[in-house]
């Protein structure tokens, strides 16, 4: 018999480990399991628009409610901006309230993009009037407004709201600005004008308090665009123009695309869908992702998340069997997109009229310049105007013999209609300026950027995108830049910290995330200098038609 010493130590069989649940309403997880879980649930983001018109507008901005200004402001579009003079380095040290300036950015939503002079000319009022002249075109079609007190927002609402202009659900745990083709309904070659799908899933749902409280964002676009301008791979959900085999026009879906920190493209689900059932087949699948989106961790709480995990099929049978009620049938993918998704430019509209297509630096406009684009698109079009996905305008319903003057009106206000590649095809985000997540500088730099390379590298004409961003964040898309930038500390050659980028190369919407090559940073100063090289290596190197992410 063995001594109690040989015998062998019984292990204790651990405890089954309970799973932590991702804190998906559907499986039963109703009791918020974070702060910002909290504060929806204590109240909806949407019920602070009144509280903005009694009582914060007329007390200040000392008597917002922390849960308000921090939160739910932004269910309206509203953000503190970023406290000026607080560098980069202090970004994630500093708590928010020490962050947090007395005035707001705000956000205008335009779905579709569709502007006209009275809409140009209410923002640029306001622009004007409250936000020191401030305006900035979005790579969502948006327009954002820097400077504005609460004590202003009532009148700015009250002003965008006659021309149907909103900020509702611009920013928040909501379902954002619609995307839509800027040339919807005048395009030459569309397969299909996504205006009337868009305007009904706005009209029906948005300010609705059965989308108001998602896991986080959502963002949409519907569009019959062949270049695939609204860029579906990279929004949560997309429908996107098909034929098909019986001739009949529709859409293709696609879901759970987002960049950030993790980023995927969205998988195609691969069934047709009528263009009358685009609002249900929406409605179905944004309640997807309130029911079964993940609440636990912020950074899980994106749509993309639980498609990865599910994969497109389990997705489309969930969205069939317990949200449709019906089974779509199988439909067939949308063409390759064009090389060159902008409309920049001045082509023909299927009604012989042209429109034309131009580029500010970076989307930086101005209440003055909104003016000028409103007064333009009068004189020489219908009025009509839109805003594009990659921070651009366009004029429509111009006269063929009236074109060429417009582009050369609007080049004297530096609205470039043939602009170098680096003018047309770089993109940047909010930055140090005004948010509060930066870490670096990026408008003025990119601006400062295109400048010179434009004085370098003249006659370089190859499509090229470079896309600066202040943070990790991705708001401009680093990763499906051709050249993407992301806005961190670096050292420089004496070993002092400043601002610089870590460089993602050859990045491509729907095909491929730029590589990030590990030690591959450059300093804000040196940033031109960098892009030169690359460039002209590039340029230097590359086979007759070889893209850059083909030559990276
Ligand atoms: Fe702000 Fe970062 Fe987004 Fe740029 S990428 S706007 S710095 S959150």
């Amino acid at each position: 018999m063995p001594s109690p010493s040989d015998r062998p130590v019984p292990t204790r069989r651990p405890a089954a480990r309970r799973k932590r649940g991702e804190g998906q309403w559907a499986l039963g997880y109703r009791e918020p399991l974070n702060k910002n879980e909290e504060n929806k649930k204590n109240d909806d983001g949407l019920n602070v628009r009144q509280r903005i018109i009694d009582v914060y507008s007329k007390t200040g901005f000392d008597s917002i409610d922390p849960a308000d200004l921090r939160g739910r402001f932004r269910w309206h579009g509203l953000y503190t901006q970023r406290r000026p003079g607080i560098d980069g380095g202090k970004t994630a040290i500093l708590e928010p309230e020490e962050l947090d300036d007395r005035y707001f950015m705000l956000r205008v939503r335009i779905d579709g993009g569709q502007l006209d002079p009275a809409r140009l000319r209410a923002i640029a009022n306001v622009a004007n009037k409250y936000a020191r002249g401030t305006a900035d075109v979005t790579d969502r079609q948006n327009i954002q407004l820097h400077w504005i007190e609460i004590e202003s927002v009532p009148a700015i609402w009250a002003e965008l709201e006659a021309v149907g202009l909103s900020t509702m659900e611009a920013c928040g745990d909501t379902p954002r600005v619609i995307l839509g083709c800027p040339l919807a309904g005048i395009a030459e070659d569309e397969i299909i004008d996504g205006t009337p799908q868009i305007e009904d899933v706005h009209d029906r749902y948005i300010g609705s308090p059965l989308f108001s409280n998602l896991p986080r964002k959502f963002k949409s676009a519907i569009s019959g665009c062949t270049a695939h301008c609204t860029v579906h791979e990279i929004n949560d959900v997309a429908f996107v123009g098909v034929v098909n085999e019986n001739g009949e026009v529709g859409y293709d879906a696609f879901v759970g695309g987002g960049l950030s920190t993790n980023p995927m493209f969205a998988q195609r689900l691969g069934a047709f869908v009528k263009p009358e059932q685009v609002h249900e087949v929406w409605a179905g699948i944004i309640s997807i992702f309130r029911d079964y989106g993940y609440r636990r961790l912020r950074h899980r709480a994106r749509i993309k998340f639980l498609v990865n995990d599910w994969g497109a099929e389990k997705f489309r049978e969930v969205l069939e069997k317990e949200y449709l009620g019906y089974a779509l049938p199988d439909g067939p993918a949308p063409a390759a997109p064009l090389p060159r998704r902008d409309h920049v430019g001045i082509h023909p509209q299927k009604d012989g009229n042209r429109y034309v297509g131009f580029a500010p630096r970076v989307g930086r406009v101005s209440g003055d310049l909104l003016h000028v684009i409103g007064d333009l698109a009068e004189e020489y079009g219908s009025g009509r105007v839109r805003t594009t996905a990659e921070q651009k305008l366009v004029i429509l319903d111009v006269p063929p013999d009236r074109a060429d003057d417009l582009a050369d009106e609007l080049e004297k206000h530096d609205l470039q209609v043939g602009p170098s590649t680096f003018r047309r095809q770089t993109m940047a985000c909010t930055g140090i300026e005004y948010c509060k997540l930066a870490i670096v500088e990026t408008k003025q730099r990119a601006m400062d950027l295109i400048d010179e390379l434009e004085r370098r590298l003249p006659d370089f004409t190859e499509p090229l995108t470079i896309n600066v961003n202040g943070c990790p964040n991705a708001c401009a898309r680093i990763q499906v830049a051709d050249i993407g930038l992301k806005g961190q500390l670096v050292m420089d050659e004496n070993g002092e910290q400043v601002e610089g980028f870590q460089v993602h190369l050859g990045g491509q919407v729907g095909a491929t995330f730029g590589k990030k090559v590990r030690g591959l940073k450059t300093t804000s100063a040196g940033l031109t200098d960098y892009v030169e090289r690359v460039v002209r290596r590039f340029d230097a190197q590359r086979t007759e038609d070889e893209t850059f992410a083909q030559w990276v």
